[in-house]
């Protein structure tokens, strides 16, 4: 712990040093870093409050077509870097040919009322926040990874190395086609760091970018919630698979589609208490089996 405590002075006075044209690499300039620190929102900007809520979601599997638009979604909003998904899925083909079909459940982190990764994390970096959030603050993390080894869904990932490596790239993404990560980055101006996320800024100081040896995992969006909107997977689910609320609101959309249907939440027994529900089955296993016949 001792170590750990050492560490964890030394990583907030590294991110108090890491000015943003650090961050951007060798394309942005000094002049355009003052500029990009110009623009960061001030973080009182965020303005509903999930003060007493224990928000949840319900993802109707008999809707879900397998599309993966969560996962793009959720890349889109939270900047989400290459090799690492919060939003992602199980799947896997289930019977023997030709009684084939494939079988797809979406996955993202649970949000657990008794999550381990909070019990476990020493430095409260991974910490429960309004509307039952499981939240983590890449301020106070040491990069221990004991996060990781609690949690029984595998959904918090670690920056082992350099992040957004993409936006320091020379390379064209098509050879003498397109243009070069890098460049896009000097394109930009100073105006934007192309994987900065001004957003998630407004609610955690620090949080709008990422580093090297800290985790990182699904926030429920709590950035869209406090602006009263609902997390990005769910809006951009074409399927309307995902549907998100209050459990404590009677009448909230996600109780009735619990009191209506059987929900099951994944890894139940362990007894962490995940707010992520599923009801019905994914739709194959109900589609027609024939065309009909004459
Ligand atoms: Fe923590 Fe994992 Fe539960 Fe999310 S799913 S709250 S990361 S234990
Ligand atoms: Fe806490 Fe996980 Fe960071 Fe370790 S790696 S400090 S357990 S959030």
């Amino acid at each position: 712990l001792k170590r750990g405590a050492g560490r964890m002075k030394k990583i907030s006075k590294k991110i108090s040093r890491r000015d943003f044209f650090k961050l951007g690499g060798r394309g942005l300039a000094t002049a355009s870093a003052v500029a990009v620190a110009a623009v960061i929102p001030k973080t009182s900007e965020a303005s509903t409050s999930l003060k007493g809520k224990q928000l949840a979601m319900v993802i109707d599997l008999h809707r879900c077509t397998g599309c993966g638009a969560c996962t793009i979604a959720c890349k889109n909003e939270n900047n989400v870097q290459e090799g690492f998904a919060w939003a992602w899925r199980i799947s896997k083909t289930v019977g023997k040919f030709p009684n084939v079909r494939y079988d797809y459940q979406p996955t993202l982190c649970n949000h657990c009322q008794k999550a381990p990764c909070v019990r476990i994390c020493p430095s409260g970096a991974m910490h429960k926040a309004d509307g039952g959030i499981t939240m983590h603050d890449p301020n106070k993390c040491i990069g221990c990874k004991s996060c990781i080894a609690a949690c029984p869904f595998v959904v918090i990932s670690r920056n082992d190395k350099k992040t957004h490596i993409f936006w320091r790239d020379k390379k064209e993404l098509i050879k003498d086609c397109t243009t070069s990560g890098q460049e896009v980055t000097q394109k930009a101006g100073g105006k934007v760091i192309p994987y900065y996320n001004p957003d998630r800024e407004k609610n955690l100081k620090g949080s709008g970018l990422r580093y090297k040896g800290i985790v990182e995992k699904c926030t429920f969006c709590d950035h869209r919630l406090k602006q009263d909107k609902l997390p990005y997977c769910v809006e951009r689910c074409p399927a309307q698979a995902r549907v998100f609320g209050d459990l404590n609101e009677l009448n909230s959309p996600v109780n009735k589609l619990l009191g209506k249907y059987k929900p099951q939440r994944l890894r139940e027994h362990l007894g962490t208490e995940p707010k992520v529900y599923y009801i019905r089955d994914f739709n194959p296993g109900n589609s027609r089996q024939d065309k009909g016949r004459i």
